[in-house]
């Protein structure tokens, strides 16, 4: 039976192509595609299984209030998720103990297998650092994606007790060896030309190993919201991140 799903933010950069992406997918359908002047009721009167939500940070956490307190599972892309937000939804998913919530700050499986293969590499190189290329109207620096990059391969490192890596500078030009994010130079590029990149190298005695990701276009996002919205509907509570509907072991 295919999964009815329904999208917010449907006339967006990245609802639209979910609409695509859902409609083209022969195991789930669109009974629901509605934006910002639309009724947020037509989730429920549509029969939507799962809604997924590329909105707005500021409009976010109302729609899923009004999702989940009507027992419809989500698939969520919309960013700007803390502590305080996730326990406020792990709060209406206890009340609904049928319902799924999928938060995935990267939905590219290219990106989030970039993070998982850099954590688990980090534990076995003496150094490494991470080197962030964007094009130049990206606001933050650095990018999201590196900064989680650089929190996972901390907390690798520390796991296996790794010794600090070596760095013999003793004068450097401000920014010359990059923000450090925990324990991890990253260093930022901005140029137009670029989309999304990134790289992460480490080095040992004798040898470097470089994991480099591609982000080309926003339908490189799709696989992910597709794979979200399949494991979502089987997967009750909270699940904060991509990886975890992913086979790593
Ligand atoms: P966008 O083009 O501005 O699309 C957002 C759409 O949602 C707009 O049409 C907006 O309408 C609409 N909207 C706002 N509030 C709404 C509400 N309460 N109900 C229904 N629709 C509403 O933005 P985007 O580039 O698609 O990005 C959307 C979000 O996804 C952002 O937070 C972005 O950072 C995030 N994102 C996440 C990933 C990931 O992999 N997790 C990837 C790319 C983007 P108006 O324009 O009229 O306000």
């Amino acid at each position: 039976m295919s999964i009815k799903v329904a999208v917010l933010g449907a006339q967006g950069r990245m609802g639209s192509e979910v609409v695509k992406a859902v409609t083209a997918a022969g195991d789930m359908e669109i009974v629901c595609a509605i934006d910002v002047n639309d009724d947020i009721n037509q989730l429920v009167t549509s029969g939507a299984q799962v809604v997924v939500d590329f909105t707005h940070p500021d409009s976010v956490m109302k729609n899923l209030d009004f999702a989940i307190n009507h027992d419809v599972s989500v698939v969520v892309g919309t960013t700007g998720f803390d502590e305080k937000k996730l326990a406020q939804i792990k709060g209406w998913l206890s009340v609904h103990p049928k319902v799924g919530a999928l938060i995935a700050p990267n939905f590219g499986l290219g990106a989030v297998l970039m993070m998982q293969f850099a954590a688990q590499a980090s534990k076995y190189f003496e150094s490494v650092e991470i080197v962030e290329l964007h094009h130049p109207n990206k606001a933050d620096a650095p990018s999201g994606t590196a900064a989680r990059t650089a929190e996972l391969i901390t907390e690798a490192r520390k796991s296996v007790n790794k010794a600090a890596m070596p760095d013999a500078t003793t004068t450097a030009l401000d920014g010359a060896r990059g923000a450090k994010v925990g324990d991890v130079p990253v260093h930022s590029v901005r140029l137009r030309g670029l989309v999304a990149h990134q790289e992460v190298i480490l080095g040992d005695l004798g040898e470097t190993l470089t994991i480099r990701h591609d982000s080309i276009d926003r339908t490189g996002f799709m696989p992910g919201v597709l794979l979200g919205i399949r494991n979502v509907v089987k997967t009750p509570g909270l699940t904060f991140g991509l990886e975890h509907f992913l086979d790593l072991k």
